[in-house]
């Protein structure tokens, strides 16, 4: 079968890959769409580490061909939306309902792939950058099957981190106001977050103009293109400032820009030693800094919500898929998404 392999120097489509059946408490997928997201980026210029080779793709929806022992709740023929969380569902973390802090989930990569007899690493315990992939069973969430797999395919990380991190984490109350710093794949799902909640104010802040269109699309009132201007739309500052960028200047702007008892929320990735600064005496008035793991989701629970606002006409997923490419077009894939053509590629099989 088809995928896309990287194997240390460069990331390429192969058509001798193999997958092993299901083993006890796993799915088998046919993937029919995948997400081209940054951190398959990052793995390819080495941001992020992973031991090689590795089969890429960590967004996907597709359709259940098999199950093994023990999946009860999907049958082959059911579509789904694919998490990257391989929570194991039976620890402390788990049964709180914080499967993201799930310390199982994290780590020790498996190798359900092969090219000649030779085992290949997952991605994110994900892979969908492959025809057929196999994961846990927490990972295949169920969804109607008159959502358009292309925009499904987008659920398993972007919408879930940032319509999330929205909902579950900040939990933006009715009538609060928010700033989205950063509009790409993640901001703007931030921005709907925001929109869903019944944020009053929300403002998107981008360097690029081309993107106030889309960002008010979203749910943006206001667009501007420096974090300056915010405090002329918000004078006191804002109950919720989203850091979607990974800048340390732009996470010291965040927190200098929240009102009293606001909160930051950084969700973009910073360099693993890059320090910010910020005035710990500003945050006597109630301010606090929060991070943000995969949207603080429950996807069990967020996909299915996720995709009934959808059909409700509330969350946009068709609009963030701005071009999808044949698995074989990779490379153009790529440079479109580094030239930052694309808000999100996705590659079909
Ligand atoms: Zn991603
Ligand atoms: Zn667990």
């Amino acid at each position: 079968m088809r995928g896309v392999v990287f194997d240390g120097k460069q990331a390429r489509v192969v058509d001798d890959l193999e997958v092993r059946p299901p083993g006890p408490g796993e799915v088998l997928v046919a993937v029919a769409a995948a997400g081209l997201c940054h951190s398959d980026l990052s793995v390819i210029d080495g941001t992020i580490p992973f031991p090689v080779p590795v089969v890429l793709g960590h967004e996907g929806a597709g359709v259940v061909e098999a199950v093994g022992p023990g999946v009860t709740h999907v049958v082959p023929g059911d579509h789904v939306a694919l998490s990257t969380l391989a929570n194991c569902g039976a620890c402390a973390d788990c049964d709180r309902g914080r499967p993201t802090m799930c310390r199982k989930a994290i780590g020790s990569p498996g190798r359900p792939f092969s090219r000649d007899g030779n085992p290949l690493y997952q991605f994110a315990s994900n892979s969908s950058f492959a025809e057929r992939t196999v994961v846990k069973a927490v990972q295949a969430v169920r969804i109607p099957k008159d959502i358009p797999l292309t925009s499904a395919a987008l659920m398993g990380c972007g919408v879930l981190t940032g319509v999330g991190a929205v909902l579950n984490r900040a939990r933006v109350g009715r009538g609060e106001t928010v700033v989205v710093i950063g509009t790409g794949g993640i901001g703007l799902n931030v921005l709907q977050g925001a929109r869903i909640a019944g944020a009053l104010t929300i403002v998107a802040v981008d360097t690029n103009p081309a993107k106030e269109e889309v960002a008010r699309r979203f749910g943006a009132t206001h667009f501007l293109t420096s974090a300056d201007g915010v405090r002329d739309v918000l004078p006191t500052g804002a109950d919720h400032v989203f850091e979607c960028v990974g800048h340390t200047g732009l996470v010291r702007a965040a927190i200098d820009l929240l009102d009293r008892h606001g909160q930051a929320i950084l969700l973009g990735m910073t360099a693993p030693k890059a320090e910010a600064s910020f005035l710990p005496a500003a945050m006597f008035l109630d301010k606090s800094i929060l991070g943000c793991r995969y949207g603080s989701s429950r996807p069990q629970r967020d996909i299915p919500l996720y995709a009934e606002l959808y059909r409700s006409g509330r969350l946009l997923l068709d609009e963030l898929v701005t071009a999808t490419y044949p698995v074989e077009e990779f490379a153009r894939a790529v440079e479109d998404a580094e030239r930052g053509k694309v808000a999100r590629g996705v590659l079909t099989f």
